[in-house]
């Protein structure tokens, strides 16, 4: 958790989930990526607040830590949704994203929606929003339980896809199209779910919150964002 040092500059611990290229990955042993680059632009422009560490979490489980005081902020291209807001507060949204049904390539099975998963196999990253629409499949009875398959990481997923051990991953669509460029899936359809990134926050830190949106604000004003989309982003 967070602690304050003599120049009254709270340090603060962020939380990410390597493996959601380009927002966060291992390259040569090092965490890099838009959501790295991002935070630490936004808390240098945050009063009051200087980043100490980052530590590294399966997705499924940043949520746990930020609420038990492990890290004190989520940069993990995290959706700002009703059901985790019950849980831990967001800052405003710093990016958008629909999801995508990602294939093999030269595969024959296209699904153009989710209906279309019935009686296949698929995949996806466990505690994502990708994973509740899934669930949404099963609860309705369009899709059985055992043709789900939850991967503590996105690259495993798309691995199992590529073996053919599964017929579809269900992932967001600005990191469908990294695989898309580096591995042998194709995007089938997206699906508009209309969700929006935001650096999570636990419910009783609305200083660390306001601090994070004004940096946001700023970094958004100096160019710097734009700089950051052009860097991960450009193609
Ligand atoms: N945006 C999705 C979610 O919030 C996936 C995030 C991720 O896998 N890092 O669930």
């Amino acid at each position: 958790g967070s602690t304050t040092s003599g120049t009254q500059q709270t340090q603060i611990v962020a939380g990410t989930a390597p493996g959601f290229q380009p927002f966060e990955m291992m390259q040569d042993g090092e965490l890099v990526g838009f959501d790295v680059d991002l935070l630490e632009a936004v808390v240098e422009r945050a009063d009051g607040y200087t980043l100490q560490r980052w530590e590294q979490y399966e997705f499924g489980s940043l949520i746990q830590a930020l609420t038990t005081d492990k890290i004190d902020t989520i940069a993990a291209g995290m959706t700002i949704t009703e059901k985790r807001k019950e849980s831990i507060g967001f800052t405003n949204p710093y990016w958008d994203a629909n999801q995508a049904l990602l294939v093999r390539e030269g595969s024959s099975f296209q699904p153009q929606s989710l209906e279309d998963l019935a009686g296949h196999t698929v995949g996806a990253q466990s505690g994502t929003t990708g994973e509740s629409l899934i669930q949404d499949l099963i609860d309705e009875g369009t899709l059985k339980q055992s043709n789900y398959n939850a991967y503590p990481k996105y690259p495993l997923a798309v691995s199992d896809l590529e073996n053919g051990n599964i017929d579809v991953v269900v992932i967001d669509t600005p990191v469908a199209e990294t695989f898309v460029d580096n591995r042998d899936v194709v995007v089938s359809a997206t699906v508009d779910t209309g969700e929006q990134y935001g650096f999570g926050v636990r419910q009783n830190d609305g200083d660390l919150e306001s601090a994070l949106n004004s940096g946001l604000q700023a970094v958004r004003d100096d160019g710097t964002y734009a700089d950051l989309t052009e860097k991960w982003f450009a193609s």
